[in-house]
């Protein structure tokens, strides 16, 4: 008998996970509340395919960055293209750490990038300058992919509002399924972990040449992305950006909501200000073009933990996404919950060889 999936959410994790399943010859269907996939956060960022450079405070995060983005560009070759002159800058002053330690650990944790001393775009207040290989990601033809992939599985304009576990299977809007995999980071059912909303507003510029990507580590600091189009870039800043901490996802959006104009315009001359510290010739090259607003879930603690977590409680397994690099993460995990699930065998084994020595099994 086929197993049936449930997944709510159609962003990067549940449209990655709902076809990886899928292939594997499970039954799946995914319930998405927008009009149209990758509608929220997988459709609202800084479209970087993160290789690791952004984490130097946490070891895992920037392991499952390396490995994500590998195996990303082996399965969606098409979904990412190059950053000519990605630029990762240490500032002399504002760094948590400095560029001798930046670079120790970008070494250690087995990334390749290229030093240079070379300063074409005039950056000043620098301690030292990396070129990384990282990617942007092509959401439009991301989109277009899994809508079409994804075809009769997917509901669109379909809001989950109720869940209901008993003991034969678990209920979507009252459609039973074996399993449920909630895709939607912690915004339909709660998280085991200790997490705060935060809503969030990068701003987007227009460039009319090819401009570099420069992002400012480690700490309270800002980043210039490009997007899928060559010419649109994201200025993004760790201690702007961010609209608050708050405890659930609805309090998130009613902050969001009630953002004004005004506010915007406060936080853009902050943005502004703060980059051109660094690159005085921002405003030359850079027009502003709108706001772009979205909503993260973020484990509560200072060592900037990005990884990707799963949690099952019976048939219900929710997913905190970490990047969009850590999909495949995601995708492990649930498979190995359902392994245990479908086959009763636990992966966790407690040890017997203190016994066996003693009764001299061998
Ligand atoms: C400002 C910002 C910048 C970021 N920059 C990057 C970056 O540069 N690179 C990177 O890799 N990651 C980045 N991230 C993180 C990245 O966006 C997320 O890891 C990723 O999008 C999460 O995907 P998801 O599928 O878990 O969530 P989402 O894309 O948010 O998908 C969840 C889906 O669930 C749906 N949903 C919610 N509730 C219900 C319900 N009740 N019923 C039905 N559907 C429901 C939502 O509509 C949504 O479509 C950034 C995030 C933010 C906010």
């Amino acid at each position: 008998m086929t197993t049936k999936i449930g997944i709510i959410g159609a962003g990067w994790y549940g449209c990655h996970i709902g076809l990886s399943l899928r292939a594997l010859g499970f039954e799946v269907q995914i319930f998405e509340k927008n009009k149209r996939v990758l509608h929220e956060a997988s459709g609202n960022n800084q479209f970087r395919l993160h290789l690791g450079f952004h984490y130097a405070r946490h070891h895992s995060t920037r392991i499952q960055s390396r490995d994500g983005f590998m195996r990303f560009i082996e399965r969606y070759p098409g979904f990412s293209r190059e950053v000519p002159d990605n630029i990762y800058a240490v500032p002399r002053l504002e760094s948590l750490i400095d560029f001798q330690t930046y670079r120790l650990i970008m070494s250690s944790s087995g990334l390749d990038y290229t030093e240079t001393k070379e300063n074409n775009l005039g950056l000043r207040n620098i301690d030292g300058i990396i070129i990384s290989p990282e990617r942007v990601l092509l959401i439009a033809q991301a989109r277009k992919y899994f809508t079409e992939s994804l075809s009769k599985d997917l509901q669109l304009n379909t809001d989950v509002t109720n869940l209901e576990i008993n003991s034969k299977n678990i209920k979507i809007n009252g459609s039973p399924f074996d399993f449920v995999i909630d895709c939607t980071w912690g915004h339909f059912s709660s998280l085991p972990i200790n997490c705060y909303y935060e809503p969030t507003l990068l701003l987007y510029y227009e460039c009319g040449t090819q401009f570099p990507a420069l992002t400012l580590v480690d700490g309270p600091l800002g980043s210039l992305y490009p997007t899928e189009d060559p010419n649109i870039y994201t200025l993004s800043s760790v201690p702007h950006t961010p609209i608050g901490r708050y405890k659930t996802a609805l309090e998130a959006r009613a902050a969001l909501a009630a953002l004004s104009q005004q506010e915007i315009n406060k936080k853009r001359l902050l943005m502004e200000d703060q980059i051109k510290y660094y690159l005085p010739s921002f405003g030359d090259h850079m027009r502003y073009i709108g706001p772009q607003f979205a909503i993260k879930t973020k484990p509560v603690g200072n060592a900037d933990d990005r990884s990707c977590y799963v949690f099952r409680s019976d048939r219900l397994m929710t997913v905190l996404s970490g990047k969009i690099d850590t999909i495949f993460h995601a995708q492990e995990r649930v498979l190995n919950f359902l392994e245990t699930a479908l086959t009763g065998i636990s992966m966790r084994a407690e040890s017997s060889l203190r016994r066996e020595i003693e009764i001299g099994a061998f």
